[in-house]
């Protein structure tokens, strides 16, 4: 009998994924048993009250009067954004003593504050329905989840823990003036702020709606600096404002050229004002052929860094920064825009009333509700917070909207939640340079060479039949790709093997197909495996004559026949949409007259027609800077 409960509760622990640490008074959850511990008052109390195995412990315990839980210490886990969560809580037979996260995988700054909240929260409220951080929601819950398996572990139910007790205060509403209201805290709302306060602006007050800078450009990689001293200090001296504009013109084909022209020569100040301002750019970024000359660069420490750096220097310049803020709604007077109303962390209506209004929301990819019909064939990879209600909020007030049918898209995305991709670029291209995989598509056909550049690939996956081109691979090109994928450093594109293995099992979304009949994985991913059957053949022997006669594929290497064959997806992915208000060189909104609307400014991704349709790499982010130094200083001259 004492095996069979020592047993079960093991079995329990083991699927709930929680274990008992060192000290504890129980080895697992729905057991009473505490053989091999040396801190057993509570179990051999339970032990001895002759708790019925079947009977959970808190169960047994509350039953007799001792408290809620089983006191000890367990360990729990919770799949969070990047992995798994695994923490560590501490229970008295009454309460939550302590909530230790153990380990975690979880991008540092983006879910800081889920990390040093969360637990705090649990043991202040002594409940789990603690409100969630936003933006840091996935790491919020993976936090809760895994102290639910300790709540269960300890002998109690979670669901008990669900009720809401924290503060419910009446929520209320107050009014607040402020010289310059910035709407937005990622790279063009904090650099707005801090040059508005730079040219003489008081009164600067930026709101955020997030509880850190974790808007997209806290996770952007690199950004354009052309004709910056920096770009010069690496001995590049030719180009030029007129290169650069040449340049984003070409790459962009409709873009708003007054704009391209001014961006164009502010590119290379804007980037040396951002390192005299402290933010630390030091370093040269991929060189993209895009680019005439190498003006790309990347911040120490990733470009969260650098809303880091600004966020401090317009708090020390005497701006304010007020975070978990969102702004609803615009506030207008006779057609002018005076202000915003806004929603504090605690649900408050504050009224922000001020003389200029800065638009720096960002994107709107993570709003299905806005995406066109064009951008609904891609999936979204991007940052929560582009929900692009500031876009919305604008239109409201009477700004024209353009390119809203237009985002950064690239090929090899795959479908890990609905509408959301992460990124299997990197896996992809170094397996089929590398090894005999191509890319098919429905009807089992190669559509193009498979190692040209992704724009390429791009286009010709946007032709295809559902917008879809299919990765085919022996053995040896899956061991490449499942090794990269398994092993990329970044969250965004890195692939576990279980969660490979756990795909192909489902069989379902993503399509991860695997069979030693290429028909069968054919089929079972949704291509014509006749044709598929046909088109490796006409690649090995294209292989064996040594030359890719229809796309010219250089990299040539057989696919194995007779081994196994796997299938997977590469979806049309974008995080970054080139669509937003209209705007003039003075950074003012317009409406669909052409005509500024009184006291509404926009600057960064929330502005449309800088890019035209299709932005440049590294150009995102430097358009998000400049245009905020300039839309900043622009509104400045005007309030001062
Ligand atoms: C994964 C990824 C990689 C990228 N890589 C690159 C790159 O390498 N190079 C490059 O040039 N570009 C890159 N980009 C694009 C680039 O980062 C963005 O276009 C740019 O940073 C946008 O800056 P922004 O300030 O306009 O918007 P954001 O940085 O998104 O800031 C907008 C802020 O507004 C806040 N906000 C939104 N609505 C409200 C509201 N109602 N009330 C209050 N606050 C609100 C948001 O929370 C956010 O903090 C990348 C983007 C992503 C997602």
């Amino acid at each position: 009998m004492e095996f069979r409960k020592r047993w079960m509760g093991l079995l329990l622990a083991a699927a709930l994924g929680i274990s008992c640490l060192a000290g504890c008074s129980q080895p697992a959850a729905g057991t009473t048993d505490a053989a091999g511990t040396n801190e057993s008052t509570a179990a051999v109390a339970n032990d001895a009250a002759g708790a019925d195995e079947s009977t959970a412990a808190a169960t047994s315990a509350a039953a007799e009067g001792e408290g809620m839980f089983t006191p000890g210490t367990y360990e729990g886990e919770g799949k969070g954004n990047n992995g798994p969560i695994k923490v560590s809580v501490t229970f008295t037979a009454d309460s939550i003593e302590k909530v230790e996260i153990v380990e975690h995988g979880e991008s540092a700054g983006i879910s800081d504050a889920a990390i040093e909240r969360i637990p705090q929260a649990i043991v202040e409220n002594q409940s789990l329905a603690v409100d969630t951080v936003s933006a840091a929601t996935n790491s919020s819950k993976g936090i809760i989840e895994a102290v639910s398996a300790c709540v269960t572990a300890a002998g109690a139910d979670p669901q008990a823990l669900m009720q809401k007790t924290q503060d419910t205060k009446e929520a209320t509403e107050r009014d607040e003036n402020c010289g310059i209201l910035v709407i937005g805290a990622g790279g063009a709302g904090l650099t707005a702020a801090l040059s508005a306060i730079q040219s003489g602006a008081g009164d600067v007050v930026v709101i955020e709606k997030q509880a850190m800078f974790a808007g997209a450009s806290s996770v952007a990689g690199g950004l354009a600096g052309g004709c910056s001293k920096l770009q010069r200090s690496f001995g590049i001296t030719e180009d030029t404002p007129e290169q650069i504009f040449a340049d984003l013109m070409k790459g962009g084909q409709a873009n708003q050229e007054d704009l391209v022209r001014l961006w164009a020569g502010e590119m290379g100040p804007t980037l040396d004002w951002l390192i005299e301002n402290g933010v630390p750019i030091e370093s040269q970024f991929s060189n993209f052929p895009e680019h005439t000359y190498q003006r790309s660069f990347m911040v120490t420490g990733g470009s969260g860094e650098m809303l880091k750096v600004l966020a401090e220097d317009v708090k020390a310049a005497g701006g304010r920064i007020d975070m978990e803020t969102k702004a609803t709604a615009l506030l207008t007077e006779d057609g002018a825009v005076t202000g915003a109303v806004a929603e504090d962390a605690q649900g408050n209506t504050v009224r922000y009333h001020a003389e200029k209004v800065v638009l720096a929301t960002g994107g709107f990819g993570a709003n299905t509700d806005m995406l066109s019909e064009d951008l609904s064939v891609a999936l979204f990879y991007g940052v929560a917070s582009s929900t692009g209600e500031g876009i919305l909020m604008a239109q409201e007030a009477g700004a024209e909207l353009c390119f809203m049918d237009y985002a950064k898209m690239y090929p090899t995305g795959i479908q890990v939640e609905e509408n959301y991709a992460r990124v299997a670029t990197v896996h992809t291209a170094l397996t089929t340079q590398t090894s005999g995989a191509i890319l098919v598509n429905r009807e089992g056909e190669r559509v193009l060479n498979e190692n040209l550049d992704f724009v390429s690939i791009k286009n010709a996956t946007k032709e295809q039949t559902d917008h879809l081109l299919f990765l085919v691979m022996d053995q040896n090109a899956y061991d490449i790709w499942s090794q990269s994928a398994n092993d990329s450093p970044s969250p965004s594109g890195r692939f576990t093997f279980e969660e490979q293995e756990a795909w192909f099992e489902a069989d379902g979304v993503p399509i991860f197909t695997r069979s030693e009949d290429i028909v069968e994985a054919a089929k079972a991913a949704g291509i014509d495996g006749e044709a598929l059957k046909a088109t490796v053949a006409e690649w090995n022997q294209m292989v064996k004559d040594g030359k890719d006669s229809r796309f010219g594929r250089e990299e040539l290497t057989a696919l194995e026949e007779g081994g196994a064959w796997y299938i997977i997806e590469e979806k049309l992915r974008f995080a970054t949409t080139l669509g937003g208000v209209t705007i003039n060189t003075g950074f003012e909104v317009l409406n669909g007259e052409g005509n500024a609307i009184p006291g509404l400014y926009a600057a960064g991704e929330c502005v449309g027609g800088a890019h035209g349709y299709e932005s440049m790499p590294t150009c995102m982010l430097s358009w998000a800077v400049t245009s905020g130094k300039l839309a900043g200083a622009a509104v400045a001259e005007v309030v001062k």
